[in-house]
């Protein structure tokens, strides 16, 4: 056999237990070769510094506390693929196949460059890339590399012929044909058809080779040796399996130095991006919003323009895979609200790219203030209201299904109200939204009712409740808004405390000493009247005794428990369904007869994504003896009502249907459940809405789980009461 200066084929007791490399090459190819690895790493590496150098030009963050913990997490998690298989076992599956096929083949080739550059020069006799070492390598990659093409194959299928909704890129906030998404989609076709292409050379390549040396290592390339039969079948003599192997070795180098030098261009960036932004991710994302800073105090609050981002939600925009998870989950999105979490970060990251990265740093042009399609005039350097319209901001709920729902950490919540902080500092909004947040400001509640008037509803109670600010007591109570000033719940919060009562609890609430807990109003944007309510409460829970707080309240629940410890207070803060579990479990509560009732139960979304607490609910409805049905949509993949985030305070913008009714005929969809159950009072209102708005009226009716719960206390006591009646007139 005849080779170039750098064969190196390795001879073991006359047996061959290594390969070639440089096969059939003369040393001005091998020149070549290493000019266009050279060629390909510098190109990566303009990239990278570009990449960087747009994140530095983002607000400082502190995302580096704690690293080894959160890169052994990460770690655990991308190795798993946990977050990609989370919700689509099929695009997990696939994804992972991909993932450690490509990984495995990369390490493949850098095993064989040290063996090669290095070693070998610096010592022939180190060279381990020969004998059995040669031949679990061989194993190895030709397992994985089909294990790579398997995964590739059915991820194209998936993509192009399955027709997901999540992986359409129409627009729900503007007419088609008034955009483009066709760079959207010939770069899906380059990403995933390149790295088709480099497994497919990489096969037919080593077959050419085996079918050419008919090593006896081939046992130990399965896949390429029978891929080499094509070539024998097809009658290819040596010289032209020689030809062939040159020519296929050459695309498949410069297809694989191509993709590399692509990797900080393209989509292929989420391989290095995504790990990095899962690893500092803030798990809190949405959950805890970061205060505005004050030193150093920004020209202005929220992100009013692309440089106002911080370096962490510049590299979010970069870590998208436009998998369209968000898009899907996303409640706005669903009923025809102009938003798709999916499609704002992608704008954001059209327009972070045009500002800061490399179109910019190539032109260093200013934009232009150019018309939006219905003809204003919008300015393409505003971020909040310019590149992301007003309307898209104020249609999130704020429910972080999004967040929940990406698999490579994006946080949209933080993002959104960033924006919307610049937006209410700008005066942009609605004046429904106005005016409750000037009567949150005057009164500290959006009913813009005097703070006299918040306990009213315990005034028809056979008992009073203590003043939580005069004596001591167990469990403080926050009742809330809603929950205190609308009419229409006031009845289920005196059944509140009726329970409570029952069950024996130690418990005061602070009159008009509450405000609003603050959690959708910061939601909104409006930090500093946030700040102000905060600060109020605290000042009423600074004069009170307590050991626990409760509340009725998912939102007030949110805020006290994650985000006034940002202000200096921090409490043990329970949401009632958590409190009933612990009654029912002290014996406190008990309920002898089942209600034997059908319902399905719905997890609000401050309750459940945001603090977890799935469980209580239901072990509630349990112990009542009720059956639940489960909707599809449940626990972290719950559908939001509507309300959150500020939207219960401005006008419906979606154009098909309210998420609420789109939720209520979901549970008229399960055909068995009479009730609606829910732990929130704000739920309460928008679904019992929804159930009259939708015709629904008779088949399905809302309750929150403690109207249940006093049910079964009455349906018990009237039992004891009608038992002692008769023992009585048996003693008679
Ligand atoms: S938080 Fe909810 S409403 Fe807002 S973008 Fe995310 S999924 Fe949509
Ligand atoms: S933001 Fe996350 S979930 Fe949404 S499309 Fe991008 S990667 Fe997917």
């Amino acid at each position: 056999m005849t080779g170039a200066g750098s064969w190196s084929l390795v001879i073991a007791d006359g047996v061959q237990l290594g390969r070639p490399i440089f096969e059939f090459f003369t040393p001005v190819m091998e020149v070549i070769f290493y000019s266009l690895a050279a060629i390909s790493t510098l190109v990566f590496a303009l990239g990278i510094f570009l990449k960087v150098r747009k994140y530095w030009r983002g607000k400082h963050e502190m995302r580096f506390d704690h690293l080894p913990r959160r890169i052994a997490r990460s770690v655990r998690l991308v190795a798993q693929n946990a977050t990609v298989a989370k919700r689509d076992r099929y695009a997990g599956t696939m994804h992972f196949m991909i993932m450690w096929g490509f990984i495995t083949l990369f390490l493949g080739t850098v095993i064989l460059a040290l063996d090669y550059d290095l070693i070998r020069p610096i010592n022939p006799n180190w060279q381990f890339y020969r004998g059995d070492f040669y031949s679990i390598y061989k194993l190895v990659l030709d397992t994985l590399g089909s294990v790579f093409l398997v995964g590739l194959i059915a991820m194209m299928v998936r993509r192009f012929s399955f027709r997901l909704p999540q992986l359409n890129y129409k627009r729900v906030d503007r007419p088609v044909g008034s955009y483009d998404r066709r760079p959207y989609k010939v770069g899906d076709i380059i990403f995933i058809g390149s790295l088709v292409l480099l497994g497919l050379t990489g096969f037919l390549l080593e077959a050419s080779r085996i079918a050419h040396d008919q090593p006896i290592t081939m046992v130990w390339s399965p896949v390429g040796s029978l891929v080499s039969k094509l070539y024998l079948w097809a009658g290819l003599t040596p010289p032209q399996l020689v030809i062939t192997h040159t020519t296929l070795w050459w695309i498949h180098v410069t297809l694989a130095l191509t993709f590399v030098a692509y990797i900080p261009f393209s989509k292929a960036v989420h391989i290095l991006a995504d790990f990095v932004n899962i690893t500092l991710r803030d798990e809190k994302a949405g959950i805890a919003l970061p205060p505005i800073p004050e030193e150093p105090a920004p020209a202005h609050p929220g992100y009013r323009e692309i440089g106002d981002f911080t370096w962490k939600h510049l590299l979010d925009l970069d870590a998208c895979t436009k998998c369209g998870r968000c898009h899907v989950a996303c409640p706005a999105q669903a009923t025809g609200a102009p938003l798709s979490p999916r499609d704002l970060i992608l704008d954001l990251r059209d327009h972070a790219d045009e500002r800061l990265s490399f179109k910019a740093w190539l032109s260093q042009r200013t934009l232009p203030i150019a018309a939006s399609e219905d003809g204003a005039m919008i300015n393409h350097q505003v971020v909040a209201g310019g590149v992301i319209k007003p309307e898209t901001l104020w249609a999130c709920t704020t429910c972080r299904a999004c967040v929940e729902a990406c698999p490579v950490g994006i946080e949209h919540v933080p993002i959104i109200v960033e924006m919307r902080r610049s937006l209410v500092d700008a005066g942009e909004m609605e004046p429904k939204l106005q005016e409750a947040l000037t009567n949150l400001s005057k009164y500290g509640n959006s009913f813009g009712v005097s703070d006299r008037l918040r306990a009213k509803w315990t005034k028809s109670l056979p008992f009073t409740i203590k003043d939580a600010r005069k004596e001591p007591v167990e469990y403080l109570w926050f009742v809330g808004d809603h929950a205190s000033y609308d009419q229409r719940l006031q009845e289920i919060t005196r059944q509140v405390a009726l329970v409570f009562q029952r069950a024996g609890v130690d418990f005061g609430i602070l009159y008009e000493g509450e405000r609003n807990a603050g959690n959708d109003v910061r939601r909104v944007g409006e930090e500093g009247l946030f700040q102000l309510l905060a600060e109020q409460n605290m000042k009423s829970l600074g004069k009170a005794t307590f050991r626990t707080i409760v509340t009725t309240d998912p939102h007030s629940l949110n805020a006290l428990r994650n985000e006034y410890g940002q202000l200096g207070g921090s409490y043990e803060v329970i949401h009632y369904t958590e409190l009933l579990c612990r009654l029912i479990e002290s014996g406190q509560l008990r309920f002898d007869r089942p209600l034997g009732y059908h319902v399905t139960y719905h997890d609000p979304c401050y309750l459940g994504r945001y603090n977890r607490v799935f469980d209580a609910p239901r072990d509630i409805l349990k112990a009542l003896g009720v059956q639940v049905t489960e909707m599809g949509r449940c626990r972290e993949n719950s559908f939001c009502c509507g309300a959150g985030g500020g939207r219960i305070w401005m006008t419906e913008t979606n154009t098909q249907e309210r998420p609420s009714v789109n939720r209520i005929r979901e549970a008229i969809a399960l055909g068995n459940a009479k009730y609606f159950v829910v732990a929130c009072p704000k739920d309460v209102i928008m679904y019992q809405d929804a159930v009259k708005t939708a015709g629904y009226e008779g088949q399905m009716v809302v309750k929150d789980i403690i109207e249940l719960t006093y049910e079964a206390l009455e349906a018990q006591a009237a039992v004891s009461v009608g038992d002692a009646r008769t023992d009585t007139a048996t003693q008679v």
